[in-house]
């Protein structure tokens, strides 16, 4: 968050926004740009954008460093940059189709309080897993440039420009930049999920039923879940239920306080198929590793019920 000292005396101004209606307040009359274009509806653009930025897209941009949730309203990561993408989206259609700044042709408070946001945004989305972030963008799955496949073109070129031709921002972004360089170079991000432990495992054939490549008898669907009878029953209510999305989860014992959501939620998803399958009694169970019987690596439920069962397990 960038923030301005002064000097000893005088309060820290935080907030790109904040600190620039401060500077154009204190130094009033002073040659240099207004920030203040001369169309009443590219201020009212600028305002909005400025809205926009504080409101929706500063409190999730966290999901791109924060070591864990919550991000903004949002238990996972991969949630948060879904939202933090739909708001780039809002962001483009805000921006002017001319250009050359978000606004029109005149520099507006939008650029200033963008700006600084969008180098980060633009440096960290790409370290994140292209799946999460090319999702929420076209169907089309072919590897790209994750920041380039986040900001669409009037944005790219508002984007393009700034960092080309605006010697200011070009310097903002190299003082930015180099402060995320640095951090890199401790290894700032590795532990984040997603950005440097991303889940490079090999597929399952999970992956394959939640595609609908591999047919399955299906009970239970959400937006975080998926639960289906298993095509080897050991109970005459055997289902499995699944995270849509692995996130590194090949079991629970890879579950990091980033998993707390997608793991809560599986539970509660399991006591609504036990319920729905008419179950008062259940087990629930999951293998984590070979010598506990496990045999896909793609964290699993099994609910199991229509029978008693024996304690300790075998
Ligand atoms: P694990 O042994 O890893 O704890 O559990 C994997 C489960 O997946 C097993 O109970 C196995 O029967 C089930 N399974 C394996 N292949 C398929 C399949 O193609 N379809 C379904 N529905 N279940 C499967």
């Amino acid at each position: 968050m960038p923030m301005l000292v002064e000097d000893e005396n005088d309060k820290a101004v935080w907030e790109s926004d904040a600190i620039c209606r401060h500077i154009l307040d204190r130094y009033a009359g002073s040659p240099g740009p207004t920030f203040w274009p001369s169309s009443a509806s590219a201020r009212t653009a600028s305002e909005v954008l400025c809205r926009l930025h504080d409101a929706y897209i500063g409190p999730i941009q966290g999901c791109l460093y924060k070591p864990m949730p919550p991000f903004g309203r949002f238990g996972t990561r991969s949630e948060a940059i879904r939202e933090l993408i739909a708001q780039l989206g809002v962001a483009e259609s805000l921006a002017d189709p001319e250009g050359p700044f978000l606004t029109g042709p005149d520099i507006s408070l939008a650029d200033a309080t963008l700006f600084p946001t969008m180098v980060f945004i633009t440096h960290m989305l790409p370290k994140f897993d292209e799946t999460i972030v090319a999702k929420a963008g076209s169907a089309d799955s072919a590897p790209r440039d994750a920041a380039a496949g986040a900001l669409g073109p009037r944005l790219l070129a508002w984007w393009a420009h700034m960092t080309s031709a605006d010697p200011e921002a070009m310097r903002i972004k190299s003082e930015i930049v180099g402060g995320l360089e640095a951090w890199e170079a401790r290894d700032r991000w590795a532990p984040l999920l997603g950005a440097g432990t991303r889940d490079e495992a090999e597929r399952t054939l999970f992956d394959k039923i939640i595609a609908r490549e591999i047919p399955s008898e299906m009970v239970y669907e959400d937006d975080v879940c998926l639960a289906f009878r298993d095509i080897n029953p050991v109970a005459p209510t055997h289902i499995l239920i699944i995270p849509k999305e692995r996130e590194g989860l090949a079991g629970l014992g890879a579950a990091t306080a980033e998993h707390a959501a997608t793991l809560g939620h599986m539970m509660v998803a399991a006591a609504t198929v036990a319920k729905q399958e008419g179950l008062e009694d259940f087990r629930l169970v999951t293998n984590n590793g070979a010598s506990a019987c496990q045999s896909v690596f793609h964290l699993h439920l099994h609910l199991l019920g229509g029978r008693d069962f024996t304690w300790p397990p075998g």
